[in-house]
């Protein structure tokens, strides 16, 4: 059944588009934190959808009020219509960023949210100068592709900006890896201000960060990085962007957005996956003279459509009347004591912050990317019955990022798995 739908996948769909395990798995029903598929089987699921499906599974109140939407003959008509519901949406989302002055914009995805910041960015500035940081991810867009500094998953090598990259996001394999917290900071903003003396012309649009770099591998620079590198770009007015796609709506326990742990309130923030609990739906907030900087008229057919807005609204309710942004911190620690106290010999490094935890696998005592590992780990865990993610620049990190509503004995469950799994392929590998 499996083999047949995946021939079918390879022969009419793109040969580049990524599929997980060696014998892929095909989700026909989910519930809560669980998801089943085709044959039957049964999965925690540590994914959730590369952190999109943040709520969990058959959440009543969001498919109600989708389902509500639904029933008034609505799908959709036009954003040039007004939307009750985009309005109300925009006012909480403004007033969430604490942005001064804070305008929205709704876009379908993540790519098309930080397409729309770059655009907003460069016309304010009237200059296609970015900054992006090594290791980082922001989407499949033309734009977007190009500012991604992971050439793994950056499609095209052309590119219609001038983009410069700089240290900071990915500290395991950074040449400053051996310095303080403090020193870190110092070297990779003494990098920053050397490529905007050397490398580029000064007048840079702005540089664009993903508070935890989610492809990269979860990982997690020392707090008050980019506040040190806000300082430098604010001396030149370069704009701010913050990449929360994964980090946003409390998914990092301590914050409601990533950026916040750093004390920056950005120029721009971006969002989509968590929002729309599997809903097609992203957007950008922005200082409203920013935001507002372009002179032509620029709708987007999908973006902020009444049954994306109905369920968007319902996610936040969600988040806000379960207090999930203390869940992920509780449910992120316990991840994490427990991962470093197995003290696994493949195990490079057990990072993250609130339910964004990575592990970055490496040859025993060195610090080799270990791909195998990983590789075997995926299949160890799905015998086990745990879903998880891998990426990293080197595809060696293991992602795990469960739903927020995620439960301590789920969270226990999927550790004892975990624990488990890195003994039998360390054994299987030695
Ligand atoms: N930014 C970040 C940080 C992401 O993780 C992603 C998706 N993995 C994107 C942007 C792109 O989002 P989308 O796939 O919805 O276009």
């Amino acid at each position: 059944m499996t083999d047949e739908l995946l021939a079918r996948h390879r022969a009419v769909l793109p040969s580049w588009m990524a599929l997980f395990y060696d014998e892929p798995i095909e989700i026909v029903h989910a519930q809560d934190r669980r998801v089943t598929d085709s044959s039957g089987r049964t999965y925690l699921d540590f994914f959730a959808g590369v952190l999109t499906n943040s709520m969990g599974y058959d959440v009543a109140e969001i498919s109600d009020a989708v389902r509500k939407q639904l029933d008034t003959g609505v799908l959709h008509t036009s954003t040039l219509y007004l939307i009750r519901s985009q309005v109300e949406l925009a006012e909480r989302i403004a007033k969430l960023s604490g942005i001064p002055d804070a305008k929205v914009f709704f876009t379908n995805s993540g790519s098309e949210a930080n397409d729309t910041a770059l655009m907003l960015a460069t016309q304010y500035r009237r200059s296609n100068q970015v900054l992006a940081m090594r290791n980082s991810y922001h989407g499949r867009s033309f734009g977007t592709i190009a500012i991604t500094g992971n050439r793994g998953w950056s499609a095209s090598s052309l590119s219609p900006v001038k983009v410069n990259y700089v240290h900071g996001g990915y500290r395991y394999r950074s040449p400053f890896r051996e310095l303080s917290d403090a020193a870190y900071i110092d070297a990779c903003v003494a990098d920053l201000v050397d490529v905007l003396e050397t490398a580029t012309a000064g007048d840079v649009a702005c540089l664009v960060a993903e508070p935890i770099q989610g492809v990269g591998g979860f990982s997690a620079p020392p707090d008050g990085l980019y506040r040190a590198m806000k300082e430098v770009l604010d001396a030149s007015g370069i704009l701010f962007v913050s990449d929360e796609v994964q980090t946003g709506w409390g998914r990092t326990g301590s914050h409601f957005w990533g950026i916040q742990a750093h004390g920056v309130v950005p120029d721009m923030m971006t969002f989509a996956k968590g929002l729309g609990n599997g809903l097609a739906i992203g957007g950008v907030v922005g200082r409203g003279d920013v935001v507002d900087a372009i002179n032509a008229q620029s709708i987007s057919t999908f973006g902020g459509n009444p049954v994306a807005m109905a369920g968007a609204t319902a996610v936040l309710d969600y988040i806000t009347d379960h207090n999930l942004q203390a869940n992920c911190e509780a449910r992120g620690n316990q991840l994490l004591s427990g991962l470093r106290a197995a003290d696994n010999p493949l195990v490079g490094e057990v990072r993250g912050k609130g339910l964004m935890v990575g592990l970055e696998l490496v040859e025993p005592g060195t610090r080799t990317p270990n791909v195998r590992a990983a590789k075997q780990m995926l299949e160890e865990t799905r015998a086990r019955g745990l879903l998880i993610g891998k990426g990293g620049l080197h595809n060696n990190v293991l992602r795990l990022g469960p739903p927020m509503t995620l439960t301590e004995a789920e969270a226990q469950e999927g550790l004892e798995i975990l624990v488990d799994a890195l003994a039998a392929t360390h054994a299987a590998l030695s």
